[in-house]
């Protein structure tokens, strides 16, 4: 699916609006980049039903965790031009313990408990 990468709307359907790994987002598919791209593509799709243009614009954030070790990992978050995004009060460039308990313990509860209940 060719979607524009701000608006998440299709190049050449203009009723179609796409996200996900099925979008072809010139971004690394993640479910963390979903979890950015759906809000904006509610906006986006509820400004055109409403006779608006889209406004809201993705930026291609998406997030990989890299585990480094048995007991470390470096979060990593960064945009379509590989500029970091990072959202952490510090250098997540660095590999850490804490960042793999994260992804082993927090995330799964995040995208369980946040995401699919769409409190996040
Ligand atoms: C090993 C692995 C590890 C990952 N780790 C992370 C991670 O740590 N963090 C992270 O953020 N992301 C991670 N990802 C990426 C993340 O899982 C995907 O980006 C995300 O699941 C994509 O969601 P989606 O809804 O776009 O597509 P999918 O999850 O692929 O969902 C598409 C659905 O459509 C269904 N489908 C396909 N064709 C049809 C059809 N013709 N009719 C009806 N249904 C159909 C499929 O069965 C599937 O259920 C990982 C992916 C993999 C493979």
């Amino acid at each position: 699916m060719d979607v524009d990468k701000h608006t998440l709307r299709h190049t050449r359907r203009p009723n179609v609006f796409g996200i996900g790994d099925a979008s072809r987002l010139p971004t690394s598919k993640t479910a963390a980049a979903i979890r950015k791209q759906a809000p904006l593509l509610v906006e986006n799709l509820l400004a055109v039903v409403e006779a608006h243009a889209p406004t809201a614009a993705y930026h291609g954030y998406t997030s990989c965790p890299v585990v480094t070790g048995y007991d470390s990992l470096v979060l990593e978050e960064f945009d379509c031009d590989k500029t970091p995004q990072e959202t952490l009060p510090f250098n997540q460039a660095k590999e850490r313990t804490s960042m793999l308990l994260l992804k082993q313990l927090g995330l799964p509860a995040l995208y369980w408990h946040g995401m699919l209940t769409g409190r996040v």
